[in-house]
């Protein structure tokens, strides 16, 4: 993802000017938003547009980050195998299978130490 995460949270968070990062007073009467800082105008259409769109970065960055809280606790349900993690040196690591895109690339087996939950990858 080539997106900027960060500066994302920062638009959603509250109104900040794209300028300076002052934030910016409510739209008002006026048909744009002017930085009291450096005067620059936001077309209040546009106002609107970027917090819905940024908003909506938001809602996705949050299911991203469930799905991988969910991803997480299924590393160690997998069937325990004689492997010795390479990190930590503990006999016993999970695995589990992940399809790649396309069923002629083939499976890619995940190692998941139980211990450290040091993770090996092995294409298949
Ligand atoms: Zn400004
Ligand atoms: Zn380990």
């Amino acid at each position: 993802m080539g997106m900027d995460i960060r500066g994302s949270l920062f638009t959603s968070a509250s109104d900040f000017c794209p300028e300076c990062g002052c934030v910016l007073p409510l739209p008002g009467m006026h048909d744009a938003v002017i930085c009291p800082q450096c005067k620059f105008a936001i077309d209040v259409r546009e106002f609107e547009a970027k917090r819905v769109q940024s908003c909506i970065i938001f809602n996705k960055l949050d299911a991203l980050t469930l799905h991988m809280e969910v991803d997480e606790g299924d590393e160690l349900k997998g069937p325990l195998i004689d492997r010795k993690c390479s990190r930590c040196g503990n006999e016993g690591m999970v695995y589990h299978t992940r399809q790649m895109r396309s069923a002629d690339e083939g499976q890619t087996v995940f190692y998941t130490c139980t211990k450290c939950r040091f993770q090996e990858k092995e294409d298949s």
